[in-house]
């Protein structure tokens, strides 16, 4: 199927930075065919009017759990540990396999109405996110969460699961596999090893989570007399790509580690000041030259999946801890939003800006919207001002998921209806805010 968006306003890449430009845009089977010159033998299925609207690249969302979606709102208020341990890991023993596919179709459907065409999910019921991907028509990188201690044989079933799930998937070109070894208060040093040596043996990335707050660090410390990056590093995760989510307590000799090993940090603003874990120094990173990227985490600790938001909270928090506004720029943040994301996932070649050859993973925005009226700078307005509610249809891999605001390829009064029925199911309905 050929589809062009004719004369629209694009965020195209010139060099290291984007530019705003008027062109036309040719959709051929799953990939951009071309920007700006129609090429030979294009065949025009659908056009899609591009007067006042802007196409932006899908944003990327860099870590997340897509099964949370479920428990918006469900455990607010609370310490890290107390959050994890004492409300979410009760519900996740009472949850079931189709509680986590409905919560991920609830995370896929708020991601696509905001404009996100990718995420990077660790997960634990296997092939219940990799359903709802298949069948939204996303594309997703899946971590299945690893937890072991040693050779355990709990720690080995879950590392079998990862492979099941990803040979399972084989099928579906839009969904690929990293292992995820979950932190290092729930991986000993021994199964880290074991996690490390098979992602080489087998050429696969690693997703962790690490250095996300100060009991994070007092605890590895006392265990190990490291920090959890010194001690991830001494295992062998930084041996393969990896992507490390928060990174937000770490020391000047962590970021040279990040840096030297080529890791990729995923930043989760929102989470980690809803958690109260504080705020990662973002503006140090991307000076000693880390790729970094940027995510929302799961929904129970967010408590939104919207990357507008979190790309807001990117480009100010940053400039208000450190005093300087020229820290994280509208256009860095929607670099950090996009193609670092691209780069964190192994994905760069196929997705993350609008070029040809790449896939097509596109946002449309209406543009005779307050948030993006004037049209003066347009990558401020994305950063700094658009909330989602301007994204009005999203392609991904060259399909239409979403048209004039509605989703195509699920059946979003369904989704919803399920998910209260969880909520009432597991007594959570209830729940006083106090
Ligand atoms: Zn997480």
């Amino acid at each position: 199927m050929g589809i062009v968006l004719k004369d629209i306003l694009a965020i195209l890449p010139n060099g290291e930075k984007d530019e705003v430009r008027k062109t036309c845009i040719y959709i051929e089977g799953n990939r951009i065919a071309a920007v700006g010159e129609k090429p030979k033998g294009f065949r025009e299925d659908k056009v899609i009017d591009g007067q006042d609207r802007l196409v932006i690249p899908g944003l990327i969302n860099c870590h997340t759990h897509s099964y949370m979606a479920f428990m918006r709102n469900v455990a607010d208020d609370l310490s890290f540990m107390d959050w994890l341990f004492g409300t979410i890991d009760p519900i996740e023993q009472q949850m079931t396999d189709e509680d986590t596919y409905w919560g991920a179709c609830l995370a896929i459907i708020e991601m696509v109405k905001s404009g996100t065409t990718c995420f990077n999910d660790m997960q634990m019921n296997i092939h219940q996110t990799t359903r709802a991907v298949k069948e939204s028509g996303m594309r997703a990188v899946i971590s299945r969460g690893l937890i072991g201690s040693g050779h355990d044989e709990a720690g080995q079933m879950r590392l079998r699961q990862a492979y099941e799930e990803r040979d399972a998937a084989k099928d579906c070109d839009r969904l690929s596999f990293m292992l995820g070894p979950h932190a290092p208060y729930t991986c000993d040093d021994e199964f880290m090893r074991v996690v490390s040596e098979e992602a080489k043996k087998n050429g696969m990335r690693i997703h962790v989570h690490l250095s996300e707050s100060v009991s994070e660090i007092e605890q590895i410390r006392e265990k190990y007399g490291l920090t959890p990056i010194e001690m991830a590093d001494r295992n062998g995760l930084f041996d393969v790509p990896a992507i490390a989510a928060h990174c937000v307590q770490v020391t000047d000799e962590d970021i040279a580690i990040l840096k030297g090993k080529k890791v990729s940090v995923v930043t989760n603003p929102a989470s980690n000041m809803k958690l109260g874990n504080g705020f990662a120094p973002i503006g140090k990173m991307v000076e000693m030259g880390v790729n970094v990227c940027l995510g929302t985490d799961g929904a129970a600790s967010n408590n939104s999946l919207n990357m507008f938001r979190e790309l807001g909270l990117l480009t100010l928090i940053h400039k208000g801890v450190n005093k300087t506004p020229q820290c994280i720029s509208a256009r860095e943040g929607f670099r950090i939003a996009t193609i670092n994301g691209a780069k964190a996932l192994g994905l760069e070649e196929e997705t993350g800006s609008i070029e040809a050859g790449k896939k097509a993973d596109l946002a449309i925005l209406d543009l005779n919207t307050p948030s993006l009226t004037p049209r003066n700078n347009l990558i401020a307005g994305l950063s700094y001002s658009a909330n989602g509610s301007e994204v009005e249809t999203v392609i991904i891999d060259g399909k239409i998921v979403m048209e004039d605001r509605k989703v195509l390829t699920m059946d979003e009064e369904l989704v919803y209806k399920k998910i209260n029925e969880i909520i009432v199911r597991m007594g959570l309905d209830k729940k006083e805010y106090e």
